[in-house]
């Protein structure tokens, strides 16, 4: 089975979030199972300075105007079509905007000629190269299935994965002359969008399967609290809307082997996970004792309920446990956070900013893990706390309800809790979470068997790639 993928990012070339990893651990994970997935990506500095053989095997004007070529490469062991167009892509910054943050001005243009790209080549533009299925990842490369939809690969399956509905490609009418399409595709069955052209509307609406990165994320978008803008529509393909949570890297994620632990550990020696709490407690000048540490490895901002947090360092520490926060973003919750340091020393210690080493040594040495997100399309600290025997505490949202067994009653006597949820997303809930979890921490037969529990779970890529395999399958089956 051959696929295409199209993506404005990919690990380890460029990444910005979750949707690099995903773009980058499908095409190995799903290479053992007959898939042969090739990925089509824009030429950015970083990928092109990657590669030394300059032939490309297609040569393009461009609908949205220039020239741009297509060379078919391998680099880091992954099958890419690079999308060379130094007018649009070889700049300095990051992939969507400048060193200081701010959006390309021309990203319409940016986009959607890497989505014609990804439609041409999904029609056979490039010689001796057909795609059984195309997919696509959030709104840079949505408007490919546009693309296919009114050219040639009309009859071929295609499928959208939405790792973050907040970020939708919107733009305004007057754009719409530039894209090459047909004047009918300007309807509402189209890429119209509230009056604008919408590149992840037009994606959702062409597609034909969606994906979200976990089941309960694909349900939540449908109402109007979590669906920004888009649940209608989503609701009228829902029968074609699925969900498949993420994996995690299990090689760099794995605490027998992690260089950033003080002790590395298994699951039947997890009393060498003591030198990294220790490690933990020198770091965030925490008083030396037996009390939970419970940690929070975040971006300090609204999505991830880190002023509801700050309203209750208090009571958690008043509950007996101790905080280790490690974060970064809003400078009011920093300084908020920072200053229940200051009034709860020894209990609460706080580091401002990112810090990818010392968050491993949490995940190994803190007991627990708190995510009181408000909405949370997959997330991937909770997939590293179970791990790590790190218990995860979450707000019952998205890939955290799907990924984290409660501890109650039921969950406990069976053997398979593997942390605690709370709902709502508020203080309230969240401070009764923590009382359950300094309960349960109490009784070490119930904790360890949570840690070995969580530490047991299977959240590597190879289950996440069968299920995207199953779909591919389902959607060739409707080919036929
Ligand atoms: P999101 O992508 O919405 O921020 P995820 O949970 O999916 O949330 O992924 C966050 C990633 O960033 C995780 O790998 C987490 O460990 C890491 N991370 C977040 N904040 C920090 C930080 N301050 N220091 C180190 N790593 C961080």
């Amino acid at each position: 089975m051959q696929v295409l993928s199209v993506t404005p990012e990919i690990f380890p070339l460029i990444k910005t979030g979750g949707l690099a990893d995903v773009t980058g651990a499908l095409p190995v994970a799903l290479a053992g199972k007959g898939v042969t997935m090739r990925t089509l990506v824009p030429g950015y500095p970083q990928i092109m300075d990657a590669f030394k053989k300059k032939k490309p095997v297609h040569h393009y004007p461009l609908l949205q105007g220039g020239k741009a070529s297509v060379h078919a490469v391998q680099i880091a062991g992954l099958d890419l079509f690079v999308l060379d167009a130094p007018h649009l892509f070889d700049r300095p910054g990051g992939p969507y905007g400048n060193a200081t943050g701010a959006d390309w001005p021309d990203n319409w243009r940016r986009f959607a000629a890497l989505s014609q790209v990804g439609g041409d080549i999904a029609g056979g533009a490039v010689s001796g190269y057909q795609p059984d299925i195309v997919h696509a990842h959030d709104w840079q490369s949505a408007m490919t299935l546009a693309y296919m939809r009114y050219g040639k690969a009309v009859g071929t399956p295609s499928m959208i994965t939405v790792h973050n509905l907040a970020f939708q490609g919107q733009f305004g009418a007057g754009i719409f002359g530039e894209l090459g399409l047909p004047a009918a595709a300007m309807a509402l069955d189209g890429v119209e969008y509230y009056g604008g052209v919408g590149f992840l509307k037009a994606g959702l609406q062409a597609a034909w399967a969606i994906t979200t990165v976990s089941p309960t994320y694909a349900q939540e978008i449908r109402s109007p609290e979590f669906g920004m803008g888009l649940d209608g529509l989503i609701n009228m393909r829902s029968v074609d809307l699925y969900g498949i949570v993420n994996g995690i890297d299990t090689e760099i994620w794995n605490p027998e082997t992690d260089k950033h632990l003080v002790s590395s550990y298994t699951a039947r020696t997890l009393k060498a996970r003591h030198p990294n709490r220790t490690a933990v407690e020198d770091r965030f000048n925490l008083d030396r004792d037996d009390s939970p540490i419970v940690c929070v490895i975040s971006r300090l901002t609204w999505q991830k309920g880190m002023d509801i947090l700050a309203t209750v360092v208090d009571g958690i520490v008043a509950r007996g446990a101790r905080l280790a926060i490690l974060g970064s973003g809003d400078a009011g919750l920093e300084g908020a956070l920072l200053a229940a340091a200051a009034r709860h020393r020894g209990r609460i210690g706080v580091v401002v900013g990112y810090d990818e080493a010392l968050s491993h040594t949490m995940q190994g040495g803190c007991d627990a893990i708190i995510i009181p997100s408000r909405f949370e399309p997959c997330g991937l600290t909770q997939l590293y706390g179970l791990r790590y025997g790190c218990v995860p505490v979450v707000a019952r949202t998205g890939g955290l309800a799907d990924t984290i067994i409660d501890a109650n009653e039921a969950a406990i006597s069976a053997g398979v809790a593997t942390g605690f949820q709370f709902a709502p997303a508020d203080a309230g809930a969240l401070l009764h979470a923590v009382r359950r979890l300094v309960a349960a921490h109490a009784n070490p037969a119930i904790w360890t068997s949570m840690q070995r529990q969580g530490m047991k779970a299977d959240v590597s890529w190879d289950k996440s790639a069968e299920k995207y395999l199953e779909l591919y399958r389902l959607l060739l089956s409707k080919r036929a």
